[in-house]
């Protein structure tokens, strides 16, 4: 399951710097402002004017990712991207990567190229260099740290806290896939888990399996908003949900909003195996997470020239802060969006998160 390759080298046949070596010696820097990559005490990096945007991810095997679905290199690539996304949702461009792993002897020297090939791709797909790192033994498991840093100009920075009265509430892509991918992937694994002779059954979901594995930041959408001059007043990625991310948009701009439940963009795909699974799609896209899609706010003025953009939805709008967070459902009812509001609506719509 971990290596494509027959081949096993044992990390403790190259070391750690023979490791380092072999997982860093083909890097070449791309960006300008990456002065000092790997090979010294610490990376030197320079972004004259900009301001410089910092995230950090850990991933730790078991929690949130499971090695009996996900393939190495996928993982490494999906690690990169969720930390992209957090500098794009800053409206900034991700320069820089740095990455803190700890193996333990079960994973080969194979099995951590597969992990570098997956962060390398992405790296390649946005521009990023990988310009640093640290490694470690473990005595069980994998431990991922990645942080990326990216620059921005000053006054292009979208914070979560900026959001007027009035504006538009807006949302790329589509939600809820990479949770039903993620469904579909822990059913597989049961039947897999009962009889082992049982191949998993994944085709027709290709869609919903590359938004759980195979997820991008959205940096195309930043982009095209900057050539069209429309800046978001305030902006967050859809890591943990659309409910939770619009919660935290309206907490820190202390204001209220509507979303409509007809215009939350869900692919076809979605609702087919939401339904299979007898969840409401909306459901999927409130509560789901991991789509890594942007949810932005924008001046009502700008509602013209964003109506007709593909792949970008108007689904509500801010309100003062004493008219709530609410879901106006397709018959027209409010519902308050809260963490309780949709346990409640999880139980009622047999919608169950693991
Ligand atoms: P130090 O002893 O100063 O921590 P290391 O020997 O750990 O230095 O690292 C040497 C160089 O290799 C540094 O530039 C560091 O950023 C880089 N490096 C270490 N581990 C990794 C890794 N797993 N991936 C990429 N670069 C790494
Ligand atoms: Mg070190």
């Amino acid at each position: 399951m971990f290596e494509n390759k027959n081949r096993r080298t044992e990390l403790s046949e190259l070391g750690e710097f023979g490791l380092i070596d072999q997982l860093t010696k083909k890097i070449k820097l791309k960006n300008k402002s990456s002065i000092k990559g790997v090979g010294d005490d610490a990376a030197v990096i320079y972004y004259g004017t900009k301001q410089t945007l910092v995230t950090t991810d850990l991933l730790v095997e078991g929690v949130p990712f499971d090695m009996t679905y996900t393939p190495l290199k996928h993982l490494g690539y999906k690690a990169a991207i969720v930390n992209f996304s957090d500098i794009i949702a800053m409206n900034g461009i991700p320069k820089q990567l740095i990455i803190g792993i700890a193996a333990s002897n079960r994973y080969s020297v194979e099995a951590l190229e597969e992990l570098y090939a997956g962060i390398y791709l992405a790296c390649d797909k946005y521009g990023v260099d990988l310009v640093g790192g640290d490694t470690t033994s473990s005595v069980s498991g994998l431990f991922i740290s990645i942080t990326v840093t990216g620059e921005a100009d000053k006054n292009e920075i979208t914070y979560r806290d900026t959001a007027k009265n009035g504006n538009l509430i807006c949302v790329s892509g589509d939600l809820g896939g990479a949770y039903m991918g993620l469904l579909l992937l822990e059913r597989e694994k049961k039947v897999f888990k009962a009889d082992k002779n049982m191949q998993p059954d994944l085709g027709g979901y290709d869609y919903i399996l590359a938004r759980q594995l195979k997820p991008e930041a959205r940096i195309d959408v930043i982009n095209h908003l900057k050539d069209i001059k429309i800046k978001p007043t305030a902006m967050i990625d859809i890591s943990d949900g659309l409910a939770s991310e619009i919660l935290h948009i309206c907490t820190c701009s202390k204001l209220g909003c509507n979303l409509y439940e007809e215009k939350i963009p869900i692919d076809v795909t979605t609702i087919n195996i939401a339904e299979e699974f007898k969840i409401d799609p909306t459901v999927c896209a409130l509560s789901g997470g991991e789509d890594y899609e942007l949810l932005f706010t924008i001046e009502p003025d700008y509602f013209d020239k964003i109506k007709d953009i593909d792949g970008i939805s108007v689904i509500g709008h801010l309100t003062a802060e004493n008219e709530g967070v609410n879901l106006i459902s397709r018959s027209g009812t409010s519902i308050p969006i809260t963490a309780q509001g949709w346990d409640a609506l999880l139980k009622k719509d047999n919608g169950k998160k693991s």
